[in-house]
C-alpha cells in the first residue's frame, strides 16, 4: 500500500510541477478532443499508448471494452452515461474503442461454465458481448491463440457497431462531425492496429 502514498508524493514534486501550468489551465475546465473506451486491464494506459495529457481523453474503462447496445430507457449504467456525456455534454470530436492482446474479459468467453460461478456480475456484464463468441463459434478456430486474437478483435468491431445504435452518435457520425476508430494494443510489443473499415483488416499504425 505504501506504494500508493509514496507515488503521490512523487507526483506533487516531479511530474505535477513539470506540468504546472497545464494543470492549472484545466483545472477549471475540461475539453477532451477523445472519448477513449478501454478495457480494465491493469496493463492498459491510456494516456501512456497516445502520449496525451490530463485534459485530452475522456475515458471509460470496462471489462472487455464493451458498448451495450443502445436502450431507450433510463438506467444505472455507467458506460452508456459517460459515452451521453462525452457526446452530447464535451462535445468530443473521435471515439476510440481500443481492445488488447491476452484480454482476461474475452477470453471468458471459453471458461468452463462452472468457473465463472463466483463472478456472477462479470459473468452478467460479459453477456453483452455474446455476439462476438456466437460469430467465433461459428467460424471453428482450432488454434487457440489464433482465436483469442480474433475474438479480441471482432469484440473490437462490434463494440463500434454498437456505438452506431446510439441515435445521437449515428447522427453526428453520419454528418461526418465524429470519428469512430477501433484499435488493437499488443501489450507485449507495444504496437497498435488501426482498423480499417473500408478494408475490414486491422493495419499496424506506424
Ligand atoms: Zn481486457
Amino acid at each position: 500500500m505504501d506504494n500508493l502514498f509514496d507515488g503521490v508524493k512523487e507526483f506533487n514534486t516531479t511530474d505535477f510541477l513539470e506540468h504546472k501550468e497545464l494543470f492549472e489551465k484545466i483545472g477549471r475546465n475540461q475539453e477532451p478532443h477523445t472519448l477513449f473506451i478501454g478495457c480494465s486491464d491493469s496493463r492498459i494506459v491510456p494516456n501512456l499508448i497516445t502520449k496525451t495529457l490530463p485534459g485530452e481523453l475522456f475515458v471509460i474503462r470496462n471489462i472487455a471494452n464493451i458498448v451495450p447496445v443502445y436502450r431507450e430507457s433510463e438506467e444505472f449504467l455507467a458506460t452508456t452515461a459517460a459515452i451521453e456525456y462525452a457526446i452530447k455534454v464535451l462535445n468530443v470530436a473521435n471515439i476510440l474503442v481500443c481492445g488488447h492482446s491476452n484480454c482476461g474479459g474475452c477470453n471468458s468467453f471459453y471458461m468452463d461454465g462452472s468457473v465463472g460461478n463466483n463472478i456472477p456480475h462479470t459473468r452478467k456484464w460479459l453477456e453483452l458481448a455474446k455476439n462476438v463468441k456466437d460469430k467465433i463459434d461459428s467460424e471453428k478456430i482450432v488454434d487457440v491463440t489464433e482465436r483469442e486474437w480474433k475474438t479480441e478483435q471482432l469484440n473490437i468491431v462490434e463494440q463500434m457497431k454498437h456505438l452506431l445504435t446510439y441515435p445521437y452518435i449515428r447522427e453526428k457520425y453520419k454528418n461526418k462531425e465524429l470519428n469512430i476508430l477501433g484499435w488493437y494494443y499488443i501489450i507485449q510489443t507495444g504496437e497498435i492496429f488501426n482498423y480499417d473499415s473500408k478494408e475490414k483488416v486491422f493495419v499496424k499504425i506506424e
